[in-house]
């Protein structure tokens, strides 16, 4: 399979004619290739993005008019969901219960929920005197580059572009190298919606390339990117060239916080999910697991016991709970946050290994991993890993629980599992990260913000918050006066 950029509603190859191959990380094979864009196409992308912005219809439709076209994109992401669920297993290597029930119907989800607020985005009036009117408007801010991972390929580029659209800006997307086959899907439907031409455009290759080209080109108002903390701090450097505005979702480092009181069963079952769900490979893993002293010992038991029964497998095959690694690369990372855990003498329960089982042996799967006794000094406490290692940690009541939570310099979010619901309210207001749950995880709506405290970044995506994170507000000002004050400070 041969997969192409998209660029002023065309698809085309770089500009070298290179490519790059996408690996599908259950049997470490290409099975596809798309284009390694170029400085000079991307510079092309921003140039025709730069124009419709400029010059083209997208800015000036009436929101009812953008809210059509993004219905159009929901409606036909739909009717390829099955088709793009497949692809995104196959290219990621999670498994298909996830891509068929979570990525893609939420990334379809996204553009209907914005073109439904679109109109939210409205600024007030203030009449300041009886003759000095003031109003205020929401516009768009212009070109927007998006910037994605590759752990939701396609929702965290739906997250960005639905909102940024529907907002009125244009957008140059670029997806990571390790995961851009769903996206270029996306071209596809958006192609078929069509919209204005260079509304929508994206770019595929090395974010050490073009990625930076991106950031660093004064033509763009606004980077908008969700990734790691380490490139996250460089986009706030390079962008700085013409004081771009930015949304950065960073990395994080959350708390699951087990009360004593709490259903043994489901907040085992959910330090599970919050850690080994996508191999761990998710910014909210509930990666620090702490557990009141006085259910520790159960907790660990039916916790290790479960952990060890998850079926490891090929994405593909419905039966599979946990799927490979991103990549040999990625991998390797994890393995060797583990050797360092097991040199800092943190306790290893279970995992740590690349599984024995021959007919898993050409993909990156990794064992799903537990430690305990971990310190807070230990990189196991500190370093977010983004792979499927818990660490568990013993708290002695709810000061200490919070102490500890808030001992990162992440704050993405929190899990607080409790029957005590004023105790839950209690908690939630002192832990400083952008969403917590309560006798939840993972619960993301299209209608609440999301986005992280601390270094774990600023700016929200979703909600009414999301849609106006992409636009900037006016100050207009009437002075209604007969003979305004100002016109005769001077007396001539
Ligand atoms: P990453 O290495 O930071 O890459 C993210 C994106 O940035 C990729 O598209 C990458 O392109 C591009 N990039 C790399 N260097 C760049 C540069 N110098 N200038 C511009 N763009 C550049 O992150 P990742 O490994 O893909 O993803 C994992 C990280 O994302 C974790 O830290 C995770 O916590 C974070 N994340 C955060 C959220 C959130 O909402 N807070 C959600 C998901 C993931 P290439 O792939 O081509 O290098
Ligand atoms: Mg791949």
């Amino acid at each position: 399979m041969e997969y192409q950029m998209f660029i002023n509603n065309e698809f085309c190859n770089s500009s070298n004619g290179e490519f790059l191959e996408s690996i599908n990380p259950a049997t470490g094979k290409a099975f596809a290739k798309f284009p390694k864009g170029t400085p000079q196409d991307m510079d092309r992308a921003i140039e025709v993005s730069r124009n419709a912005f400029d010059n083209g219809d997208w800015p000036k439709f009436s929101w009812r008019e953008r809210a059509m076209y993004l219905r159009k994109i929901a409606e036909l992401m739909a009717e390829e969901a099955y088709t793009l669920a497949q692809l995104e297993t196959q290219d990621n290597g999670k498994p298909l219960k996830e891509t068929t029930f979570i990525d893609i119907p939420m990334a379809a989800d996204v553009f209907d929920y914005f073109a439904s607020i679109i109109s939210e985005a409205k600024g007030e009036a203030n009449l300041l005197t009886k003759e000095n009117l003031s109003y205020t408007l929401y516009e768009p801010i212009g070109v927007v580059g998006a910037i994605v991972p590759w752990n939701y390929p396609l929702l965290l580029a739906c997250w960005k572009v639905a909102a940024a659209l529907a907002a009125g800006n244009v957008v140059v997307l670029k997806p990571s190298q390790e995961t851009s086959l769903s996206v270029l899907s996306l071209a596809k439907i958006i192609k078929k919606a069509d919209l204005p031409k260079g509304v929508f455009n994206i770019v595929t290759g090395l974010g050490s390339e073009i990625g930076k080209a991106l950031v660093e080109d004064k033509r763009v108002d606004m980077i908008s990117f969700t990734g790691s903390n380490s490139v996250g701090k460089e986009i706030m450097k390079l962008s700085s060239v013409n004081v771009k505005k930015l949304l950065l979702e960073l990395g994080g480092k959350s708390a699951d916080i087990v009360f004593a009181d709490s259903n043994l069963e489901e907040a085992v079952n959910a330090a599970i999910l919050s850690n080994f769900m996508n191999q761990g490979q998710m910014c909210v893993a509930m990666s620090r697991v702490l557990v009141e002293e006085k259910i520790y010992e159960p907790f660990i038991k039916l916790l290790v016991e479960r952990s060890k029964k998850i079926k490891i497998g090929d994405g593909l095959d419905p039966s599979t709970q946990m799927g490979p690694l991103i990549s040999e690369k990625h991998r390797k990372h994890v393995l060797d946050c583990i050797t360092n855990g097991i040199k800092e003498k943190a306790k290893l329960l279970c995992g740590g290994k690349i599984p024995d089982n021959p007919t898993l042996k050409d993909g990156f799967y990794l064992e799903p991993t537990i430690f305990t006794d971990v310190k807070n000094n230990m990189s196991l406490f500190n370093e977010e890993i983004f792979g499927p290692v818990m660490s568990v940690i013993k708290f002695s009541n709810e000061d200490n629980a919070v102490e500890i939570a808030n001992n990162s310099t992440h704050g993405l979010a929190c899990s607080i599992w409790t029957n005590d619901l004023k105790k839950a309210h209690r908690i939630s207001s002192s832990i400083k990260a952008g969403t917590i749950w309560v006798n939840n995880f993972g619960g993301f709506y299209a209608e609440m913000p999301f986005g992280g405290y601390k270094e774990s970044g600023f700016g929200k995506e979703l909600g009414k918050a999301g849609l106006l994170n992409y636009m900037q507000l006016k100050h207009i000002n009437i002075n209604l006066e007969k003979k305004p004050l100002i016109t005769t400070w001077y007396s001539f």
